[in-house]
């Protein structure tokens, strides 16, 4: 078959089997989280391209190189979101939202976009499902949400993961660790890969970020942050590490996480899923940081924030990999075959009262013949059938077959199919099955 054309490179189908997982990881973590507190929010996928210009910095590797931006027909700048939390919280200061009774808990489920090298787990259009804490600026705020973060995981039955955590201090200390680390890079320039020389200038940190294999070497022998940061930043660090500790939260220390975006400061952190494969890197399930800057960036009020970002490609790849059971796709109970059209008639009512009372039904749209409405019923894997044709329609009573056919019987159940008493009748069997 020859389409006029196929799905862009980068995104997905996500067919009715796949659906299911997302949306099963998806209800955990917004049950979880209205344990906590969080509440629903949504904003537009397309925002004025300033926006992330200004949270992400010019120089990063998303808006030079990833973002989908174009000017739309009355010449805006105009992109899709490359990440979710720029929108979130521009949306918080526009509506006001930071004037109420603080901490603010949001959360979002939104597709994301970046024009990168499509690889597993990797795409061009992604989904995130992302928590945001406003309004504070205490350690507290990292364990609630490293808590929160901990219990989703182990509610989605996920084993060997390692939590990781860093502090890349405020603005103020990481100026003068800034030039310390460029001096060590400098050193061995012709050493870094060539996107790691161009960060050099523009954006050093980056470089400890890089998954380039020489460049990683390099980085291994780096000063590391934790010994420049300023007092106040090393007392928030030292009371969440205490928490942690105390709540048993295991977790390792890693220098080496700096997350992908400028704006964060202070903690951020990153859930891992330990690979059993040594050549292989941990596959890193949901990061987070604190951001406790953008909101000036932007021109609103000091406001402190902490978010988490969970990507749910990676979350079922992960889950499959640990052959995590899904629910599969719902079959229906019950299916009504019908022969003629007043039997139809007759069907279509009926399915609606059992839908009326929750209960999934179908009945045949395509008008086949009963071998083939029989064989449907089975193939769409229908608890039972229920079939009404002439003789039906006069006495208003059939039969409830079981198809779940033990040993080649299919038992059966007189049942009256008389609107009337339909419901009561059918209950008192479906119930006692
Ligand atoms: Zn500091
Ligand atoms: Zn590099």
């Amino acid at each position: 078959m020859k389409l006029i054309t196929n799905r862009i490179r980068g995104t997905r189908d996500l067919l009715p089997e796949e659906y299911v997982k997302t949306q099963v990881i998806i209800n955990t973590i917004k049950s979880e989280a209205e344990l906590y507190g969080f509440n629903f929010i949504r904003t537009p996928v397309i925002e004025h391209t300033e926006l992330f210009e200004r949270s992400t910095g010019e120089t990063s590797d998303i808006v030079t190189k990833e973002m989908y931006s174009f000017q739309d027909k009355s010449g805006r700048n105009i992109s899709l979101r490359p990440e979710g939390t720029a929108g979130v919280l521009r949306a918080v200061l526009e509506n006001g939202l930071h004037n109420n009774t603080m901490p603010l808990k949001l959360m979002y489920h939104s597709s994301c976009y970046r024009y990168e090298k499509p690889q597993s787990g990797r795409y061009r259009e992604f989904f995130q499902f992302g928590l945001e804490i406003f309004g504070s600026d205490t350690p507290e705020t990292e364990t609630e949400l490293i808590l929160l973060s901990n219990s989703i995981l182990s509610r989605l039955n996920l084993s060997n993961i390692i939590l990781e955590i860093n502090t890349i201090g405020c603005p103020e200390c990481r100026k003068k660790y800034l030039e310390i680390l460029k001096k060590y890079f400098e050193d061995k320039k012709h050493e870094l890969c060539e996107t790691c020389q161009e960060r050099l200038e523009k954006n050093t940190l980056r470089i400890l970020d890089c998954k380039n294999k020489s460049c990683k070497e390099i980085c291994d022998n780096s000063p590391e942050i934790i010994n420049y940061i300023c007092e106040p930043c090393s007392e928030h660090f030292e009371k969440l590490k205490s928490y942690l500790n105390n709540l048993n939260i295991n977790y390792n220390i890693n220098s080496r996480i700096v997350r992908g975006l400028d704006y964060y400061s202070r903690t951020v952190f990153e859930f891992k899923i330990k690979s059993q494969d040594n050549n292989i890197n941990n596959l890193v399930i949901c990061g987070g940081g604190r951001y406790d800057k953008l909101s000036e960036i932007f021109g609103g009020p000091n406001l402190p924030a902490l978010g988490l970002g969970i990507g749910l490609e990676r979350l079922v790849l992960a889950m499959e990999s640990q052959d995590i059971l899904f629910p599969e796709v719902q079959t229906p109970e019950i299916f009504i075959i019908c022969l003629d059209n007043n039997s139809r008639l007759l069907g279509f009512k009926l399915c609606d009262i059992l839908r009326k009372s929750g209960i999934f039904c179908e009945l045949d749209i395509l008008n086949r013949n009963l071998k083939s409405q029989l064989k449907y019923a089975d193939k769409i894997k229908s608890k039972y059938v229920i079939i009404i044709g002439e003789e039906e329609l006069k006495t208003k009573k059939s039969k409830l077959k079981d198809m779940r056919n033990n040993n080649n019987i299919n038992k059966e159940y007189e049942i009256s199919i008389d609107p009337e008493n339909f419901l009561e009748k059918f209950m008192s069997i479906y119930l006692s099955l």
